[in-house]
């Protein structure tokens, strides 16, 4: 999206503009795809607006049908459905009904997470400036923009007070671990306050685009091509000569640019870059530095999904949730689940099915909001959670990926037909399963990150300061800039959106 984005501006600003991608369709992280009927999607389950996406589809004049996304959140057997701020209480109830010697705890949680809801609705509630014409919109500016840019500077400040880990946060509050894991386990590691908790306001912002999330970057190639910019596919980006500005990709042709725009993988950048070809020795160096500060930093964690398409009508789920489903079906918590093990097969097994039982997973269905993505009375689940790169590549190097794979989808399937989809396993006419592996195979991003760097790193090598976005674009290599999920943290759709038009602005301005 990121590149998708910029590509879009630069081709709309007139410039001749060249956008290759190594797979056989774009949108990397966004993407659909079908399987025997069934449409599912393969990264992003539904996309959130944040200010960002709704402005920057109606300044590239694109239009597409989205349809409203509806979050549920589960525990155990019971469902509640946010569908605006006020269903806050839902979710506080529910918790409470959980756990109800620590109702107290949960109302000062619940105050911090109404504060918070309060910070997003400032940096989201408006349409982000980035995607407006200024020149255009007088009014808009004097009425709207410059007093919510007197509210955006307070709320930023007291947004850097919270970028503690969410755990550290609760953890303040209450002493009952399964109580902060249940809140807390839906997030990567080390996830900032803010943002962790700034969530449950996002989760009313989402939307699903008709016909699967690829219609979203689908609509960009449309709009970029109608813009006289080209786009290649099955085209991987193998060297960077910046001195001759030029690329190659594996069939050894060459691509020569003013500007270039990386919108991938940052490590990738750095490991195909001609570094000899620079005569310069003072950027040598900063280049070099910039290799080093991320050479040992990680990205953030990725996730094991189980795709299941199932003999039961969309109705069957859309009596127990939403289209889009956070669901634990366990309150015991996560942190009381031993670390997944893999000296041997029989350890990894048992480890693996405590991990599952306690986990949090994110459950979408996409026929229910569009009836046309599974065959008639049949119905496709995306069935989500986190998962440790580390653990997916110990078992593949040891030979046990394959069986690995199909023990946690059984396990998942298990546990699920337990609690909250009774007799589901009889009715599944197909399944499979995606890993952090597979990530890493298709977009190419370290670890599988599905969002970029790991709140984990000791330093992010990123830009991490809201008011300095601008900079998260630049690199020390000359004429090429940097965009998407691994240029600032915390990071996401939105963000790469946004970094995508802040380069494109930057390659304007520079040429
Ligand atoms: C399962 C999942 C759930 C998610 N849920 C959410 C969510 O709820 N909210 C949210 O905000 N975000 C979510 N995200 C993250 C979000 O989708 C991504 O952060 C965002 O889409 C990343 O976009 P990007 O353009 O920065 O990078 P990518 O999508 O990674 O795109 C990079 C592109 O570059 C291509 N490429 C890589 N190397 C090369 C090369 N050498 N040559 C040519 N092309 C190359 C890749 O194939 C890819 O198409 C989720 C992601 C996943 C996978």
């Amino acid at each position: 999206m990121a590149g998708l984005t910029s590509a879009a501006f630069l081709a709309k600003s007139r410039h001749s503009v060249l956008l290759l991608e190594k797979n056989e369709k774009v949108g990397g992280c966004v993407n659909s795809f079908q399987r025997d009927g069934y449409v599912f999607d393969g990264g992003i389950r539904a996309v959130e607006n944040s200010g960002v996406l709704l402005p920057m589809l109606r300044q590239l004049d694109i239009e597409m049908e989205l349809v409203k996304n509806d979050v549920s959140i589960g525990l155990g057997d019971e469902v509640i459905t946010l569908r605006n701020i006020d269903s806050l209480a839902d979710y506080q109830n529910l918790l409470a009904k959980c756990f109800p010697g620590d109702a107290g705890d949960i109302d000062t949680m619940f105050s911090a997470i109404r504060r918070i809801s309060g910070y997003m609705d400032v940096l989201y509630g408006i349409d982000n400036p980035l995607f407006l014409d200024m020149k255009k919109d007088r009014k808009y500016l004097v009425k709207v923009l410059l007093p919510w840019l007197v509210r955006y500077l307070m709320t930023i400040r007291k947004i850097e007070r919270l970028k503690e880990p969410v755990r550290v946060f609760l953890d303040r509050i209450s002493d009952n671990e399964s109580l902060v894991d249940i809140i807390a386990q839906h997030f990567f590691r080390d996830t900032p306050a803010f943002f962790a908790l700034g969530y449950l306001k996002i989760y009313l912002d989402y939307y699903y685009p008709k016909g699967g999330v690829q219609m979203l970057p689908n609509s960009l190639v449309k709009r970029i091509s109608d813009l006289g910019g080209e786009i290649r596919v099955s085209t991987e980006v193998k060297a960077v000569d910046p001195q001759l500005r030029q690329l190659s990709d594996e069939e050894g042709n060459t691509y020569a640019y003013k500007k270039l725009i990386w919108a991938a993988d940052l490590k990738t950048l750095y490991r195909v870059l001609n570094l000899d070809s620079i005569e310069d020795g003072r950027i040598k160096a900063s280049i070099v530095a910039r290799t080093k500060a991320m050479a040992d930093k990680k990205g953030g964690e990725s996730v094991f999904t189980l795709y299941l398409c199932v003999d039961l009508d969309r109705q069957y789920f859309a009596d127990i949730a939403t289209e889009h489903l956070f669901y634990t079906p366990y309150l015991r918590g996560l942190s009381t689940a031993h670390q997944i093990g893999v000296s041997s097969k029989e350890e990894t097994a048992r480890s693996l099915k405590e991990y599952f039982k306690y986990n949090t997973y994110e459950i979408a269905c996409p026929v229910l909001r569009d009836p046309d993505l599974a065959p008639p009375g049949k119905t496709g689940l995306i069935i989500s959670t986190l998962f440790d790169y580390a653990v997916a590549r110990e078992v593949f190097d040891k030979g046990w990926y394959e069986e690995f794979k199909l023990l946690s989808e059984n396990t998942i399937v298990d546990i699920l037909n337990e609690t909250i989809y009774p007799g589901i396993k009889d009715r599944i006419v197909g399944q499979f399963s995606s890993t952090p592996l597979t990530l890493l195979r298709e977009h190419g991003n370290s670890e599988g990150a599905i969002t970029g760097w790991a709140f984990t790193n000791q330093e992010i090598p990123a830009e991490t300061r809201l008011p300095r976005i601008a900079n998260s674009v630049k690199t020390p290599i000359p004429d090429v800039f940097q965009a998407g999920q691994w240029t600032f943290s915390p990071s996401g759709l939105p963000i790469s959106i946004i970094t995508g038009k802040l380069a494109a602005d930057a390659v304007r301005k520079s040429l």
